[in-house]
């Protein structure tokens, strides 16, 4: 049997009838970059999110660059993040002559510690972008607490969380900003990247806008410096059929991660995972810690399941990052994490007995 992490063909199958109308309507218009489908899907995403304002952008990488652009974070500043998360969480602080500031990890929840963030604020600290990851929201009321103390911007990575919520409220309306990413492989994709910033302030709505284009504020006037992050006419369209369908997908995700939790629950050598109390997770990613997890990983794929480690290995130890010398500095949880987790398909188009295949297999390798 065959369990893919992702199949983007069965869902593209299921979706075509919508899609392609709404790809020729772009296509007829000529509304090639942002335009009425851009602006329609701004508002649809902006309630689905219970945000105030939605700006669409070009990627998730662009939405937390042009979010650290409009909080004005430059060069020296220091920004507190996580050092396991993908590489543009901290890739955009760097780029703009800022300093990431890795903080380490809840071992549970795999999100940014509040209590390691307090000890790294120093003078020079501008920023905290927590990561929600693999679907859960990181721990927003400390973190909200410690930015209010210092006067700190907060901007949500919300990449892998889109329609996640705490205490009831959603990802990306707790900080300043929410950054999302629509990169074809997370719960909202769309044919190719885009991204979006949500806010709950109309002034940073309107930076965000501005930045997006150049700065530009009247044709030709710039007020100041931006950049092209426009979002593509045909990812709105795109996008706009298939948030009429996230609700729905995020439940089939929840239902699948149940099933494992359940089928899975006595197999000591796995730890399943930690979803906080108060925490909705819209499961990115079903992320287990396994003991002999190479091992396991590479005798899933060898039976045809798909499986992937995120993150193999943290940012405070890349090549990229070594100018920081922050390589020998210790985040002990995050190292430790980086050798132990693993990520089973968990997407919304697979079958019960997919599923079941996934567990047998696991069960066999632990011969339990
Ligand atoms: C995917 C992702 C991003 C970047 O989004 P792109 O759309 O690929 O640029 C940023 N942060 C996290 C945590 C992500 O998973």
């Amino acid at each position: 049997m065959n369990v893919p992490m992702l199949d983007l063909k069965k869902q593209f199958a299921g979706i075509k009838d919508e899609v392609m109308p709404a790809i020729e309507k772009v296509c007829q218009e000529q509304a090639c970059c942002l335009g009425p489908a851009v602006k329609q899907f701004e508002k649809n995403a902006a309630q689905f999110c219970n945000a105030d304002f939605a700006v669409a952008v070009s990627s998730g990488t662009d939405a937390i660059l042009v979010s650290l652009m409009a909080a004005g974070i430059g060069r020296g500043d220091e920004v507190i993040l996580p050092s396991f998360t993908f590489a543009a969480t901290t890739g955009t602080v760097a780029r703009l002559g800022a300093v990431p500031i890795f903080a380490d990890i809840n071992k549970r929840t795999f999100n940014i510690d509040p209590v390691k963030i307090d000890e790294k604020v120093t003078s020079k600290t501008k920023a905290i972008i927590p990561v929600h990851l693999f679907g859960q929201m990181a721990d927003m009321m400390p973190i909200m607490d410690i930015a209010s103390r210092h006067g700190l911007t907060v901007i949500e990575d919300a990449a892998q969380s889109i329609g996640a919520s705490q205490d009831g409220y959603s990802s990306g309306t707790v900080g300043d900003y929410g950054c999302f990413s629509f990169y074809p492989t997370k719960n909202l994709g769309a044919f190719g990247d885009a991204g979006m910033i949500t806010t709950c302030s109309s002034e940073n709505d309107s930076i965000c806008r501005m930045i997006r284009n150049h700065g530009q504020n009247k044709q030709y006037e710039y007020e100041r410096i931006g950049g092209n992050f426009r979002m593509d006419g045909i990812q709105g369209a795109v996008l706009n059929v298939k948030l009429r369908h996230l609700k729905d997908w995020q439940k089939k995700r929840q239902a699948n991660a149940r099933l494992y939790d359940e089928l899975l629950k006595d197999v000591e050598q796995i730890k399943l995972p930690f979803i906080e109390s108060g925490n909705v997770s819209v499961y990115n990613q079903y992320t287990i810690k396994a003991e002999d997890r190479d091992q396991l990983k590479e005798f899933l794929q060898n039976s045809g399941i798909g499986c992937a480690v995120y993150y193999p290995a943290p940012l405070h130890k890349q090549k990229c990052f070594e100018y920081l010398n922050c390589s020998r500095e210790s985040l002990p949880i995050t190292e430790k994490v980086c050798r132990q987790v693993l990520s089973i398909p968990v997407s919304p188009e697979l079958e019960r007995q997919q599923l079941e295949y996934v567990v047998e297999k696991i069960r066999k390798f632990y011969g339990c």
